[in-house]
């Protein structure tokens, strides 16, 4: 038996159960872009006037970020800029750069290119070759070095755009699974960093946004598709996220049975994040000495991270030039 939209006549294609309702296309649509729209108003992450850089991998998430806020600039005025990080990975990277590039097209949106090998020195290919396999005695694999360098590379791009503030596609399924994951690793202080809203901690750290924080990732992804938005599904082929794998299929479960159990850890995140921010947050930073961009110590991760493949290099006698 079909379902009818709870809204309207129509035959429905999503049953939220996590508030008992059935969408047609067109309500669902509206109802995810409603989400995102009161998120920015309640929080005021975005002003009139801004220039917001999207952080545009060419994933699912990001892409409909972009979308979606494409359409919210339709009612009040802001600027868009799509800004794209190539950590250089060959077998994954060059399509999903080119779905970036198309959507942005698409939306007449300026899309700019950040690559690992121009501003850091190595592809991430690189350094996995540099760095052998990660095992020996590294405490750190592929993914804290790319994390980070992504991290730095997209403040600077966003910087370099210009840019007010920076929105990233994090999801519902991602904040969440974060939140569990911090406090089972008792690391509460890192839920003070990015919580709804942001707070100006450095003039040269460009404010993290996420508009995307209350859609779950099934509803982005039916967005996707309804809206024949071109994606890349595909996976980075370092990523080994174990233990988030294991919260992302609890999470899941729990949902199943309690539908709605993702949006109650999410206000009680929200709940709490004021008082973690306050009493955990450092609010003093400095320039780190060799890029300037702000730290916490002297030099900051992306450097170190830089200064440790390149001496491994040189020890082993491998170079890397520039093309
Ligand atoms: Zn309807
Ligand atoms: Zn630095």
């Amino acid at each position: 038996m079909k379902h009818k939209c709870s809204k309207c006549s129509r035959d429905a294609v999503y049953h939220a159960r996590y508030e008992g309702k059935y969408y047609c296309r067109k309500h669902f649509n509206e109802m995810v872009e409603r989400k995102v729209k009161n998120h920015v108003k309640k929080y005021k992450l975005i002003e009139k006037g801004d220039r917001i850089a999207v952080g545009v991998s060419g994933g699912k998430d990001s892409v409909v970020l972009l979308h979606l806020l494409a359409k919210l600039r339709e009612r009040f005025p802001f600027e868009l800029v799509a800004v794209t990080i190539d950590e250089g990975i060959a077998s994954y990277r060059p399509l999903s750069v080119e779905i970036a590039k198309r959507n942005a097209k698409k939306l007449g949106i300026e899309h700019r290119l950040y690559s690992f090998k121009e501003y850091i020195g190595f592809t991430l290919d690189e350094t996995v070759e540099i760095m052998g396999s990660f095992e020996r005695g590294e405490r750190v694999g592929a993914c804290s070095y790319c994390g980070v360098w992504r991290r730095w590379l997209l403040n600077y791009a966003a910087q370099d755009v210009g840019a007010d503030k920076l929105a990233v596609g994090h999801n519902l399924d991602d904040e969440v699974q974060m939140f569990i994951m911090n406090i089972l690793r008792g690391d509460i202080a890192r839920l003070g960093r990015t919580g709804p809203y942001y707070e100006v901690i450095h003039e040269d750290l460009v404010p993290r946004i996420k508009p995307l924080r209350e859609v779950p990732e099934k509803e982005i992804v039916l967005y996707a598709v309804l809206n024949n938005i071109e994606v890349d599904f595909s996976e980075c082929p370092y990523a080994v996220e174990a233990f988030r794998a294991e919260i992302r299929d609890w999470l899941n479960e729990m949902e199943e049975k309690h539908p709605g159990t993702k949006y109650q850890i999410l206000r009680s995140y929200d709940k709490l994040f004021p008082l973690i921010a306050k009493t955990y947050v450092k609010h003093e930073l400095n320039r780190c000495k060799i890029c300037g961009q702000p730290t916490t110590g002297e030099i900051c991760k992306a450097c170190q991270f830089r200064l440790q493949v390149e001496k491994k290099a040189k020890e082993r006698g491998l170079s890397f030039r520039l093309e």
